[in-house]
């Protein structure tokens, strides 16, 4: 028996009399939050848990003894975890998971956890041991890299790798729902002169002003990335190509009556396509940026549509 080799081993290196100050000692001492209930599946009760656990959630040791460590939980937590954890347990498995737990004054947080089938000298499971721990740090610090990684710092729009997993995302939700989506790719005209005459930060400060420009001017469904240079792409979900195109006219009138740093004024010639079912994210951009390419030609400064 596993529990007896065990109890021989520890007796053997501290001495019988002192095993129990010992285990208790060091649950008491765990970093980690430590809490143990019954193997009551159904009701299960705490029996224990650590000052750990205490400083963690907020909870005094007296308060929580006898009650369930779904006192833990509420709206956020994750239910799917929560159900896994019973299918792990029902079977005699340990469980591994994260999860969003409440502390007693309702504040959120992240934890990872074990929960741990206790077995007596019979081999019978007679409680559980949950060891927590909080990782609400790393998950904000990862959740900040993320999105750091996928905006372009100048603009802070999506950058284009961001934004093109965004618009396959939505490009698949379109062909489901069967509702239309739109793009609308702009290219600044003669952006070029500018930075030879202002200089290059002066560029990057359009490019910039450019970027809020969109932020603040798009439906809050939509969105906008930064494509290249000085290229932007706007995505118009459950929008058809007409709305799309005064979408474009109403931001092409936008950026040419903008006084920029400097009275710097630009324009921008835009390309609009409607995405065709089955169409893919390159042949779609194929299509705005031929549009695009004939506002150019046709003199800059307005907008083409694709053929839809
Ligand atoms: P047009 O589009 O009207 O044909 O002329 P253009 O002068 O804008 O030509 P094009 O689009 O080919 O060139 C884009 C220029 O934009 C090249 C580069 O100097 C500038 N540019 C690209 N990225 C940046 C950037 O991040 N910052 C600044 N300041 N300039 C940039
Ligand atoms: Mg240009
Ligand atoms: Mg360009």
């Amino acid at each position: 028996m596993i529990l007896t080799a065990a109890v021989d081993w520890l007796t053997h290196s501290v001495g019988r009399s002192d095993i129990q100050d010992l285990a208790v000692a060091a649950l008491e001492a765990s970093y980690d939050s430590i809490l143990i209930t019954d193997a009551d599946l159904d009701h299960p009760r705490i029996v224990y848990v650590n000052p750990a656990f205490c400083q963690m959630t907020g909870w005094g040791r007296e308060e929580v003894l006898g009650k369930t460590p779904a006192i833990l939980q509420g709206e956020e937590t994750d239910r799917a975890v929560t159900q896994r954890l019973r299918r792990a347990l029902e079977a005699g498995h340990e469980f591994e998971g994260r999860t969003i737990n409440y502390r007693k004054d309702g504040q959120r947080f992240h934890i990872e956890w074990r929960t741990s089938p206790v077995r007596n000298h019979g081999g019978e499971v007679t409680h559980y041991l949950a060891i927590q721990r909080d990782i609400t740090a790393q998950v904000r610090l990862l959740r900040r890299l993320q999105e750091r990684a996928d905006s372009d710092a100048l603009t802070d729009l999506l950058n284009r790798d961001a934004g093109e997993r965004a618009l396959r995302a939505q490009i698949q939700k379109a062909g489901e729902s069967e509702q239309p989506l739109s793009i609308v790719l702009l290219d600044i005209d003669h952006f070029k002169p500018i930075n030879d005459e202002h200089g290059h930060g002066m560029g990057d400060l359009v490019l910039e002003r450019i970027g809020r420009l969109i932020t603040q001017r798009l439906n809050r469904q939509d969105f906008g990335m930064r494509w290249g240079g000085e290229e932007f792409m706007l995505v118009l979900l459950d929008t058809a190509l007409e709305e799309a195109g005064l979408a474009a006219e109403a931001f092409r009138k936008l950026i040419a009556t903008t006084g920029f740093h400097d009275e710097i004024r630009v324009t921008a010639s835009f390309g609009v396509a409607q995405w065709r079912p089955g169409e893919d994210v390159d042949a779609l951009f194929d299509r705005a940026d031929a549009a695009l390419y004939e506002a150019k030609r046709d003199g800059r400064d307005r907008v083409c549509l694709a053929d839809r």
